[in-house]
């Protein structure tokens, strides 16, 4: 710990976010850094609290507390404070190949478990990670560093998100030839097509995949191995190890009366051609706009968070984001103590940019869909929205219903559904033969990764369900040492 005194002496503070009223005008990042010297002061507030729980990634009550990647946090906070910001590098880059990516849009777990946030606000850990990884790319320090040697096996990685960029980093740093498939027309999974551009710009992405190119990993693009005849052929018989890092793709549906008239999107398709539409890739014909129309998006997360901050983008005449649970509590309640993951109401970018433009919150709780309304065109034009409460049945589980006479109609004229996903597509699991477990996720254990098949493996989203980026990048890691274990004894 370079000054004992850090955490007294100085005040939590991030970097500053472009004014509500200019961002919304584009879709380019807008956070900024603190400069070197804040950033620095940032470091000095880590106790290196001899138990650092911040890098622990274990899980308690069902949820990580945390980082996953165990980012030896206590070190690089103290490198950064002492200036050293090569060394700083060197220790953030032992544990996590991509912090560029988790600087930007991790929830940072580890700062839930921050030994300081018992009674202050927690170290910045994640703007300090961002801070060490933006300042060597913009000081060329990050380089490509290909492999020494190359063995003879080839490895199909299917799937480009994190969890296949991950898995393809460690596997083409043991000397694998690695060949990565990816159905869509870019590479990198949701870091591409789901997280909008605002919250990570695509040239970071590139930029990254361009490093991974260099260091002799083969990318496909277009490449849907179910479907593509070539590929279907070979991709059995030429690779000595497959691993499945295709996502958890499949979309909650929302099953009411009016589900079929046209303008109810899945939040993905949208997020999706908004991107492709930033990045000149989309056609006029694909487009979903919500320029002046009254916009529904139906779910409370992350995902909800993003279609509303893309509407507004697009110039929506209105919002409304129903959520059918209760909100989180203003404070952590008794049951979710430090260090857990923090349970508490957040006002994230896309609500604050709401409030400002709509004067309102736009989120409404215990509040569902119990039917679409259209027009003789077929179009959306209402939705009928109703109250819900949640109680405990006799078995203590926790169940909702409709309160009576709680019905009420609103005019919308576009609808997202971000009611989360059910696991794998059916054709992928079907293609490769590979069992699911009871959530419909690929069935591989956490130990070795291995499917029921022989040479097929799983990691990240198509493994484990929905998560988050730093888990997918966690589980290609651990995959990819699994893949080298099982091939040096073949
Ligand atoms: C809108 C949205 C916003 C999110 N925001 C955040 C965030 O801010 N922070 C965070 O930590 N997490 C976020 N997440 C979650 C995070 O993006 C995922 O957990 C993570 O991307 C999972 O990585 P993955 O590599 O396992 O799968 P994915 O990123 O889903 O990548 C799977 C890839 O496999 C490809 N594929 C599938 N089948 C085939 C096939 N048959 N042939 C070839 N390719 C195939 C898909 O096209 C896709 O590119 C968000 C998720 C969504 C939907
Ligand atoms: S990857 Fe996420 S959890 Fe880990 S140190 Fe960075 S911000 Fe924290």
């Amino acid at each position: 710990m370079g000054k004992p005194t850090g955490f007294l002496e100085f005040q939590r503070k991030v970097g500053s976010n472009e004014s509500i009223v200019e961002r919304v005008k584009n879709f380019n990042e807008f956070h900024k850094l603190l400069s070197k010297e804040e950033q620095t002061n940032q470091g000095a507030r880590c106790m290196d609290c001899g138990v650092p729980f911040c890098q622990s990634g274990i899980i308690i009550n069902g949820m990580v507390s945390g980082c996953p990647l165990n980012n030896l946090i206590p070190e690089f906070n103290d490198l950064l404070y002492k200036g050293n910001l090569i060394l700083a590098l060197d220790r953030l880059l032992k544990t996590n190949p991509f912090p560029e990516f988790t600087g930007r849009v991790c929830p940072a777990p580890c700062e839930s478990a921050c030994t300081v946030s018992i009674n202050c606000p927690a170290v910045t850990i994640k703007e300090n990670e961002r801070f060490i990884i933006d300042f060597a790319f913009e000081n060329q320090y990050i380089k490509p560093n290909p492999p020494k040697n190359r063995k003879s096996k080839n490895i199909a990685v299917i799937g480009s998100g994190p969890a296949g960029l991950s898995c393809s980093y460690y596997l083409n740093q043991y000397g694998y030839n690695v060949d990565v498939f990816e159905r869509e027309d870019k590479i990198g999974g949701l870091l591409t097509y789901g997280i909008p551009n605002m919250k990570l710009d695509k040239a970071i992405v590139d930029r990254r995949i361009n490093i991974l190119k260099e260091e002799g990993i083969s990318f496909f693009t277009n490449s849907d191995v179910c479907i593509n005849e070539n590929l279907k052929a070979k991709i059995f018989t030429d690779y000595d190890a497959i691993v499945l890092a295709t996502g958890a793709t499949k979309p909650r549906d929302l099953n009411v009366s009016g589900r079929e008239s046209k303008g109810i999107y899945f939040a993905v398709d949208y997020l999706k051609e908004n991107t492709r539409r930033v990045l000149n890739k989309c056609t006029s014909k694909d487009y979903i706009s919500c320029k002046d129309k009254r916009v529904l998006i139906i779910g409370g997360g992350d995902t909800g968070t993003d279609c509303l901050a893309t509407s507004i983008r697009q110039g929506c005449k209105s919002l409304l984001q129903i959520e059918i649970t209760n909100p989180l509590p203003e404070d952590r309640l008794e049951n979710n103590p430090w260090p857990e993951w923090k349970k508490t109401f957040k006002i994230d970018y896309g609500q604050e940019e709401a409030i400002e433009l709509f004067d309102k919150d736009p989120r409404r709780y215990c509040t569902s869909v119990k039917e679409f309304l259209y027009d003789n065109s077929n179009n959306v034009v209402g939705a009928k929205l109703i109250k819900v409460n949640w109680y405990n049945d006799d078995f203590g589980n926790l169940k909702c219903r409709e309160i009576e006479d709680s019905e009420e109609v609103i005019d919308v004229d576009i609808v997202l559904l971000a009611m989360g996903f059910l696991g794998t597509e059916d054709y992928i699991a079907s293609f490769f033969g590979v069992n699911l477990d009871n959530r419909n996720n690929i069935k591989a254990s956490y130990d070795d990764f291995k499917t029921n098949k022989e040479k097929i493996f799983a990691c990240g989203d198509a493994r484990r369900g929905q998560s988050l980026v730093v888990w997918a990048i966690r589980e290609g890691l651990d995959a990819a040492k699994s893949i080298n274990e099982y091939l040096n004894l073949k």
